[in-house]
């Protein structure tokens, strides 16, 4: 092949127009319509010329029509799949912000949808024929369910701390312990948050040590809340000591303020009965006398992206209204789902079965161990010669923040590559990218020279395996 064969090829590459006639492609205009089809199709074209000037001869087999339209089809595709979809999380953390935190139940799913599509009733009461309250659909059960006399539901917990603060301390003193001014991820720490909210902070006590003398120290003119942060990623021990809500309250009675706990997780059920660590509950927290408390709805709550603010009805009703609640508002789409959450919680007994966060953290690990004992032939099948896998123990985490020393005993499969000995992580590097290349990408974790896969969340078993043959080696 001599190189002055390359022009006479290249003018055998057809033009966008004919490309765009083929019955192929002319079906992906119908579905995809025509500027994405043409942009796709400039695109192979121009990689068909640019690979026959490089390659000669040898690209000629890219430049047939039925190659182009081939080529157009799997550019389009990849193009239109959305940026944002379904994952398998077997990184062994069950609430994983970056895999989007709890799953929702059915329930919860089917609500969103029968809104999603057309009108609802969101801020409008069908029995009184007026203007309603979008709130309206999920406080009756927070009450229910936290023994509060009001709640409000914001877009998160952090924008309920932030409403709070800034309807209840606007240019006042909040006094929060040096133990308890938490960084939550990167960009939610509470001395910025108090900061950005109008409020003025005032550290009290010492970060392992604070007494109730030292909140009475801090009261002053301008002091408007004591603020209790429940450590949920970290845990103060040894030589250390905080002031029980119980007793705070009775101290901010006392001294004509408010206690507002943010307790970050909040559950609304005792997690005791499902085996589980303790954890405070919502309603403890407001029986020892906290006056606001608040809390995420998609960590051990399980349901959609939220925060509530739940407690005293007059500084519920202040913070409603905060012209600020209206840019921290509810979509109708997570009112729908939230309201099935919580409903589910009224229901304790089958609550395990039900909700996804609370079914995956209470799964016993020998039922998880014998989900990984099926599993292992299959994937050790499809990784053929370029790896090992076995089933091993392990210990998953609760994650986003909760519980976090605790440990729930798991069960993995461990791959290790079989060319890449410890210290050489190319080949583990290529089977952890393999896994996130498939079509619902598996995410795992990396410990010691191998992949670990924890299955304490994997519930579509059928799923996972079917399209692990996509690994088998080309
Ligand atoms: C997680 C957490 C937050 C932030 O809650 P989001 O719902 O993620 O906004 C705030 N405070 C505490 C103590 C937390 O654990």
């Amino acid at each position: 092949m001599g190189s002055r064969d390359v022009p006479s090829i290249q003018a055998a590459v057809p033009s966008v127009d004919r490309v765009l006639r083929l019955t192929a492609v002319r079906s992906l205009i119908e579905t995809h319509g025509r500027p994405v089809a043409t942009e796709a199709v400039r695109a192979v074209l121009d990689d068909v010329r640019r690979r026959l000037s490089a390659e000669g001869e040898a690209a000629r087999p890219l430049s047939t029509q039925k190659a182009i339209a081939a080529r157009v089809l799997a550019t389009i595709e990849e193009r239109s799949a959305p940026s944002l979809r379904p994952v398998f999380n077997l990184t062994g953390t069950v609430l994983h912000t970056n895999l989007g935190r709890a799953v929702l139940p059915p329930e919860a799913i089917k609500a969103m949808v029968a809104v999603a599509g057309g009108p609802s009733n969101l801020e409008f009461d069908l029995d009184a024929g007026r203007r309603g309250e979008r709130d309206d659909h999920v406080e009756d059960f927070v009450l229910r369910l936290t023994g509060a006399e009001a709640a409000c539901v914001v877009n998160n917990n952090a924008a309920a701390v932030l409403l709070t603060l800034n309807t209840l301390a606007l240019r006042k003193e909040v006094a929060v312990s040096r133990g308890e001014l938490i960084e939550i991820g990167g960009s939610f720490r509470m001395p910025d948050i108090m900061a950005r909210a109008g409020s003025r902070l005032r550290e009290v006590g010492t970060t392992n040590r604070t007494h109730a003398k030292d909140y009475a120290a801090a009261v002053g003119s301008r002091t408007a809340l004591f603020m209790k942060v429940h450590t949920s990623n970290y845990i103060v021990g040894g030589f250390s000591t905080a002031v029980p809500v119980g007793e705070l309250a009775a101290l901010a009675r006392d001294h004509g303020v408010a206690l507002v706990v943010d307790l970050g997780s909040g559950t609304l059920i005792d997690l005791d009965r499902y085996g589980l660590p303790h954890e405070p509950t919502v309603a403890e927290t407001l029986a020892q006398g906290a006056d606001l408390v608040t809390f995420s709805c998609d960590k051990l709550l399980g349901g959609p992206q939220a925060g509530i603010i739940a407690g005293r009805a007059d500084l519920v009703a202040r913070i409603r209204r905060n012209p600020m609640k209206r840019a921290m508002r509810l979509d109708k789409m997570t009112i729908a789902a939230l309201a099935q959450v919580l409903r589910l919680h009224t229901d304790p007994d089958r609550l395990a079965e039900r909700l996804p966060t609370l079914r995956h953290l209470s799964r016993p690990a020998e039922e998880i161990e014998a989900q990984a004992r099926r599993l292992m032939p299959i994937l050790a099948g499809c990784l053929a010669e370029t790896a090992t896998v076995d089933v091993s123990p392990c210990q998953s985490q609760i994650g986003s923040g909760s519980l976090p020393v605790e440990r729930l005993p798991s069960a993995a499969l461990v791959i290790r590559p079989v060319t890449g000995k410890r210290g050489s992580g190319a080949a583990l590097k290529r089977i952890v990218r393999a896994l996130r290349g498939l079509p619902v990408p598996v995410i795992g974790r990396m410990h010691d020279g191998a992949c670990i896969l924890d299955l304490r969340c994997l519930e579509d078993e059928a799923a996972f395996a079917d399209q692990l043959v996509h690994l088998r080696p080309a």
